[in-house]
């Protein structure tokens, strides 16, 4: 089997391995498609983010509030890292960001520039609330009505990528929408009921939300 690499297409603000991106290339002659980094090099920053984040921050000289989060900036994390590890010559950012939104675990997460592990971890003082504070009464998801027709049966699951993303805007989901050829179809998610009722729904971004999965039960369609 081929190694597996991971890309993102900018125009569809989607994820693709290697496996999916010949297809995507057909059906879409002119996305620009990026390549990230390859399984292995998600497996070793996910491994040495899990050791750094939640066991040993000390060894790399990092420093986590009781929260869990980073002291330090993204921005310094990855100085860090290279300065600390070898091999990582690769890392940036938006690397950081991608291992975040399509880790299926959803081990981690981004708040303000900074970085924690949102379980998992050997530090007694930390103590993460893993239910999100200030999640907005409704999020928005942007398709076509065809998948709308498939998520009215099954719900809102991870397609391309490996979380469900959500956004607080309407502007950003109409965006999302319009990217899919087809009939626009803008979906609101009733997080409240949502959340009360067991499921995870997480903050990847300023306006950027996560969830593994959204019953089709709390998700309407906005009209
Ligand atoms: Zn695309």
């Amino acid at each position: 089997m081929p190694p597996l690499i991971y890309f993102y297409c900018n125009q569809c603000d989607i994820y693709l391995t290697n496996k999916e991106v010949p297809n995507h290339r057909d059906k879409y002659k002119n996305h620009n498609l990026e390549k990230i980094f390859t399984d292995k090099q998600r497996v070793k920053l996910s491994k040495l983010l899990s050791f750094m984040l939640r066991h040993n921050p000390q060894s790399m000289g990092i420093h986590l509030m009781d929260n869990g989060l980073t002291e330090e900036s993204l921005d310094e994390i990855i100085t860090i890292i290279k300065k600390n590890r070898n091999h990582f010559e690769w890392l940036s950012k938006q690397k950081i960001r991608t291992l975040v939104e399509i880790d299926k675990k959803g081990r981690f997460e981004i708040i303000n520039n900074r970085i924690r592990a949102r379980y998992g971890h050997s530090i007694p003082r930390i103590k993460i609330d893993l239910k999100e504070k200030n999640l907005p009464n409704e999020l928005f998801h942007g398709t076509n009505l065809r998948s709308y027709e498939k998520i009215r049966r099954e719900g809102l699951k991870p397609m391309g990528r490996n979380l469900v993303h959500l956004t607080s805007s309407l502007k950003d989901a109409k965006i999302v929408g319009t990217r899919h050829r087809g009939q626009l179809k803008i979906l609101k998610i009733n997080v409240k009921n949502a959340i009360n009722e067991g499921y995870k729904i997480w903050r990847a971004g300023k306006n950027v939300f996560v969830s593994n999965y959204i019953p089709s039960k709390y998700i309407r369609e906005l009209n």
